[in-house]
């Protein structure tokens, strides 16, 4: 790239950024990001950052600049890079067995692009088996306040977040909300917080009758909205309840799939098993747009024998879901990991990285909780201790503007929602080293100093 101020004109001129506070045409530096290696990254001024968010939005598992996943890209789009998934194609095939190795309990892959897609996809699905099995009544789908699950109008109805929804209704009707589980803002007072928290989704179920219900949708860890790792307990009764009403278990594993947490999936530390599960941001470290719906035998069956009715999930179709790019990436993603023992790596690291939030949170008031899971950690920040009053946008703010200083990029939940956007946000590659961690709460560390003094 020869002329980078041409090339900042046509982004200032031309791109509309997503994720933007500001005036969309007023982005703000680093305007352009140019190259990427391991954890760092270069911008068009030439100037080193330390990512600790993985590309911004937790999704470059594997690091930046792997020339493997380039190559098996490229060796592949040249032999054939497309044909629609009505026919197989070999990365298809090899990774969906790959994966579903790593997925006891699972056995389909359906190939979409996207996180958002992913979940309509399973949305689709659980509307069709409620015609297909209960006459159209088992429609409902549960989906937890502050989760989130995509950016399109029916991932938004079941979009916990509902400040940043509101302006684009109405919505799709037949989703229905269920309290958080975050301890930290307790909506109960009791011992058994996990229980109680899933306790309350079952009072959901009775309330709108558990024959209208047909799934529950959540995430396994709630990453946007507050970096919420469920309590003790908490999961097992979901599951037991789940299984109560008949009740498909849709778990949302965009971001803490394919390694993010330590193992392979998240819900696989809690010893459940869902019916659906929908993965797109490490799936392929984010060098191909490839995400997954992955489900049971028992669900595949059920649409089987009808794939002849025009009207059945088997016509169903994502262009891009044939492109064998994602695949390809998929699979040299997934053998990193393996071969470099990165989910160990995550354990380690990410054990460290909540020592050091710890160790934040005892020096700094503004620190009210920090919370994690693998190399998916936040600190949630307070103007108050004792009354918890989130700390304000501005300090948040100033808080990563300080990192972004020092070199270093954090992020912060719900970056538009006052009283969600309180929480830094750390998911760094899952390749970081000790060092690498220590320099990112150092600058933390540093960055509270002078914005809460
Ligand atoms: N689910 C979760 C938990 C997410 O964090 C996201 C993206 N931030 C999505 C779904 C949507 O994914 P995408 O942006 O790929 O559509």
């Amino acid at each position: 790239i020869n002329d980078l101020d041409n090339v900042i004109r046509a982004d200032r001129d031309h791109v509309w950024h997503h994720l933007t506070q500001h005036k969309p045409y007023e982005t703000k530096d680093p305007r352009v990001m140019v190259e990427g290696k391991g954890m760092r990254l270069w911008d068009a001024s030439g100037r080193e950052h330390l990512d600790a968010v993985s590309g911004g939005v937790w999704t470059v598992n594997v690091g930046f600049g792997r020339e493997s996943i380039g190559k098996a890209i490229s060796d592949q789009v040249t032999r054939l890079n497309f044909f629609a998934q009505n026919v197989g194609s070999i990365p298809g095939a090899m990774f969906a067995e790959k994966l579903i190795e790593r997925m006891p309990g699972l056995s389909r892959v359906y190939f979409v692009n996207s996180g958002s897609e992913a979940n309509e996809k399973a949305f689709k699905m659980v509307r069709q088996i409620a015609h297909k099995r209960f006459g159209g009544k088992k429609h409902k789908i549960l989906f937890r306040e502050r989760d989130y699950h995509g950016s399109t109008i029916a991932t938004m109805s079941a979009g916990g977040q509902p400040e940043r929804n509101a302006q684009y209704g109405p919505y799709t009707p037949g989703f229905v909300q269920v309290p958080h589980c975050l301890e930290y803002r307790a909506q109960w007072d009791v011992e058994n917080y996990g229980e109680r928290a899933a306790d309350a989704i079952e009072e959901v179920i009775l309330r709108e009758g558990a024959d209208t219900v047909g799934a529950l949708c959540l995430e396994t860890v709630t990453a946007g909205g507050g970096v919420i790792t469920p309590p003790k307990g908490y999961w097992e009764r979901v599951q037991e309840i789940c299984r109560k009403y008949d009740i498909l278990l849709h778990l949302d594993e965009v971001v803490c799939g394919v390694g993010r947490t330590g193992t392979w999936f998240g819900y696989q530390q809690y010893g459940i098993q869902p019916d659906l599960v929908t993965m797109a941001k490490g799936v392929a470290s984010g060098y191909a747009a490839i995400a997954c719906l992955v489900t049971t035998e028992e669900v595949f069956n059920m649409f089987k024998d009808d794939a002849s009715d025009p009207m059945s999930f088997f016509r169903d179709i994502s262009t891009y879901g044939g492109c064998t790019a994602g695949p390809a990436a998929a699979l040299e993603n997934m053998r990193i990991i393996e071969d470099e023992g990165l989910l160990a790596n995550t354990d380690a690291m990410g054990a460290r990285l909540m020592d050091n939030l710890h160790a934040l949170k005892d020096k700094h008031a503004a620190v009210g909780d920090v919370r994690g899971l693998g190399l998916f950690c936040g600190a949630e920040l307070v103007a108050d201790r004792v009354s918890k009053t989130p700390a304000g946008e501005a300090q948040v703010q100033a808080v990563i503007a300080d990192c972004m200083a020092q070199g270093v990029i954090i992020g912060a939940t719900a970056r538009a929602l006052p009283g969600l956007n309180n929480t830094l946000c750390l998911a760094p590659a899952l390749i970081a080293t000790a060092d690498d961690i220590d320099a990112i709460t150092d600058a933390i560390d540093g960055a509270l100093t002078r914005v809460f003094g």
